[in-house]
């Protein structure tokens, strides 16, 4: 057998035992104590310091010099107790993970002395050397330089990497002139818009309501496989997924993984990540198996969405070093092995009063009812006006495998809403359409009421195939790619919604205006809404054929492509609606816009040279070496007057396929010729995703075949058998 792969298979079947070092405590006993808490922060602050700093965040304001000063002091005491000896600012840029400069507290001081030192302009704001992150020519354009500066809003934590401490302390990454050059500074402006416009909507309703935070609670979808197979896998460890290999024999067609007990490898793994997460204060709460073979999921208790941000890539960066220690590699790829569920990333979502509403909560009163229906049907109708940003949030090269493959979400954009939800919407139509009088209106408030049972939460009333599901008392966003960063989908999501709250808000305020009691006025208005966004809700089965033809006749949008999912941010509607939540400029949408698109040309390349270095290095070598050996059987059968006729197509086959990779081959270097010629950066990325990506599944399709038909042990690569089903 090829030796690469002979080894990988060697490696794996030798694994030792994993031997857990369990940690013995109580889970609350542990959780979060590599993290400065609020409760931590108090201890080390003075009173007044204390009171001061919440007083700033409350009001939103800057925090003073001398206030930054002593929050440094604390936090130095705290991580140098726990035996850091480094400072980080934590950032999360647009390539797509997280980015850290480490910096020492250990100084020389003017006369020499060595010290530890860490004070107020070390904690707000740092320098990295950014050069080397995308920007989209913002900085080129504006300055040479970015920023990181503190998110006082996420608390600072230690990690302990091979034993070396070092404090990290999450920031937004920005240019000198105030451009966001990565997830979070959009992400916070947008929770903020959020918050604006949902507390006023709020107000109508209990007017002790002064803030509306965003929740979100994400579950990660995840392959786990043995490390010796990654490395043996040059396409895996370069471009995370199979570019070549043809699906197993049994592959889900039984979807026994998903009820099976979890493999205790696996199970060693996660209950060492876990332990990692809970210190760092990620709430995981349940892991179960997932559909695929070797494929597995984690979710957490929902947070304020800042945090859970933070703490989903927080709990990536943990993954793949915690399954290392294991053996075991995590792959976070929407789409690592053809023919098999790929991963996603549900991001369920809604938001909450700081008087303890959950906004998405059906109500226990008409009134409280009303209250839910006003922020549920909002959000619907947001989705209907903003499908297309939607799409564009969740696009990526690797989710364009899974959107629509049958088995995710489409890249339709609806709404599943359930049957009880269905009706009540159908009732506020037809009733609040002309002018309700006091009884009537009363009326409907019951009737909303009696429809909406106290059981929802646990109604089994769900659909697994919607893109985005109304799940009770929170939206389910499920089209988000499993190695996506959260940011993109809640800034969307947190932006669209508040850009309708506001517009839903100036309505009804005209009406109360010119005489109209408020519940008829908020009820006359959903109805429009609902009127007007009955298009986006569509109850039946997104994966089948049907719904994209009714889709079709619906007239919604059906994007496949990231390049062209991407288009909308070049679009006047989606300039202004950004521009005027505050949520990002034109030259900041622009500038994310050209790097989303070169992230997409960038992942096409590397496939492309993986492609063509497997195929001349190894897979065309062992075949050639195949057919050697079938000339020499089919010389030695004819000599003895044997039959040559099975050896002979087997020949022909191998010979033909071969041929055609060559071939395939060749004109992908022609289509990436034409492709690199293309005159700007979107020309560029539509030539890569419709001239060259077509030649790499051709190559693909012969190279399976290749694989079906040559001698098993002369093959190079690992199988899918052999990496998915590794207990
Ligand atoms: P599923 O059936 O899809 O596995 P669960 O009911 O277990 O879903 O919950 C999935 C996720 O939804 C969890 O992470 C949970 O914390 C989150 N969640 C629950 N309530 C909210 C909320 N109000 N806002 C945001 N996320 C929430
Ligand atoms: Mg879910």
């Amino acid at each position: 057998m090829s030796s690469n792969r002979n080894a990988a298979l060697n490696l794996f079947l030798s694994r030792p035992k994993m031997n857990l070092e369990r940690e013995n405590r109580k889970i609350s006993d542990y959780f979060a104590e590599n993290v400065f808490t609020d409760a931590k922060l108090r201890a080390y602050l003075s009173h007044e310091a204390y009171k001061a700093y919440h007083q700033r965040l409350e009001d939103g304001q800057k925090i003073s010099r001398e206030l930054a000063d002593q929050i440094a002091a604390a936090l130095k005491s705290w991580a140098m107790e726990n035996g850091t000896t480094h400072y980080t600012h934590w950032f999360q840029p647009l390539t797509g993970s997280t980015a850290e400069k480490h910096d020492s507290f250990f100084t020389l001081s003017s006369s020499g002395q060595a010290m530890e030192r860490f004070d107020g302009d070390a904690l707000v704001q740092q320098e990295p050397d950014a050069s080397s992150f995308p920007s989209g020519g913002l900085r080129a354009t504006f300055e040479a330089r970015g920023y990181t500066a503190w998110d006082p809003m996420s608390p600072a934590f230690i990690m302990d990497i091979a034993g070396s401490k070092t404090l990290c302390i999450p920031t937004v990454f920005i240019s000198f002139t105030g451009e966001a050059l990565d997830h979070k500074a959009p992400l916070l402006r947008s929770i903020e818009a959020l918050d604006r416009a949902a507390t006023g909507v709020a107000r109508y309703f209990d007017r002790f309501v002064n803030k509306v935070t965003a929740t979100l609670g994400w579950e990660q979808e995840y392959f786990l496989i043995d490390k010796a197979m990654y490395y043996a896998r040059p396409d895996l460890m370069a471009g995370g997924r199979t570019i070549f290999g043809r699906g197993p024999a049994k592959g889900q067609q039984l979807e026994d993984h998903y009820f099976g007990a979890i493999p205790e490898r696996v199970y060693a793994f996660m209950v060492d990540l876990e332990t990692e997460c809970h210190k760092l204060g990620i709430p995981v709460r349940t892991r179960h198996n997932e559909v695929a073979p070797s494929q597995f999921e984690c979710a957490p208790m929902f947070e304020t969405c800042n945090i859970a941000v933070d703490h989903n890539q927080l709990l990536m960066d943990l993954m793949d070093r915690v399954a290392r220690r294991h053996h075991l590699i995590v792959l976070l790829h929407e789409k690592p092995f053809a023919g098999i569920n790929g991963s996603g990333k549900h991001n369920n979502w809604s938001m909450s009063t700081d008087t303890g509403t959950n906004l998405l909560s059906p109500g226990k009163t008409p009134r409280n009812n009303l209250l839910f229906l006003t922020f549920f049907i909002n959000t619907i109708k947001a989705v209907h006006d903003h499908a297309d940003l939607l799409r564009a949030c969740i696009a990526s090269e690797g989710n364009d495998y899974r959107l629509g493959a049958n088995e995710a979400p489409p890249a339709i954009i609806s709404v599943f809403i359930g049957d009880y939800l269905s009706k009540v919407l159908d009732a506020i139509e037809k009733r609040a359409e002309g002018a309700l009088n006091e009884e009537e209106e009363q009326d409907l408030k019951i009737d909303i009421h009696k429809m909406i049972p106290d059981v929802m939460l646990d109604n089994t009333d769900r659909n697994r195939t919607s893109p985005f599901a109304f799940t009770g008392n929170k939206f389910e966003f499920r089209a988000v790619g499993s190695s996506a960063n959260c940011a993109d989908a809640m800034m969307t999501l947190n932006m669209i919604v508040a850009n309708q709250l506001s517009g839903f808000k100036e309505k009804v305020d005209k009406h109360i205006q010119d005489g109209e009691k408020k519940d008829t006025a908020i009820l006359r208005e959903l109805a429009v809404c609902i009127e007007s966004s009955r298009n986006i809700l569509f109850e039946g089965d997104n994966y089948s054929e049907a719904w994209e033809r009714e889709a079709e006749r619906r007239g919604l949008p059906n994007i496949q492509t990231t390049p062209d999912a991407l288009d909308v941010y070049g679009t006047d509607k989606a300039r202004k609606l950004f521009a005027a939540a505050g949520v990002m400029n034109e030259k900041e949408l622009e500038a994310r816009h050209e790097i989303y698109l070169e992230k997409y040309i960038k992942k096409v390349q590397i496939e492309v040279s993986l492609a063509r270095e497997l195929c001349l290095n190894q897979i065309l070598p062992a075949c050639l070496r195949y057919q050697t050996e079938l000339m020499a059987n089919l010389a030695a059968s004819r000599d003895s007057g044997l039959s040559t006729e099975t050896v002979g197509e087997l020949i022909t086959i191998v010979a033909e396929n071969i041929d055609a990779v060559r071939k395939g081959l060749s004109e992908l270097d022609d289509a990436l010729g034409q492709a690199h010629e293309q005159p700007t950066t979107r020309e560029r990325a539509q030539s890569y995703c419709k001239d060259v990506k077509p030649l790499l599944q051709n190559i693909r399709y012969h190279v399976d075949k290749l694989e079906l038909f040559v001698e098993d042990r002369n093959w190079p690569l690992p199988k899918y058998r052999e990496i998915l089903f590794n207990r």
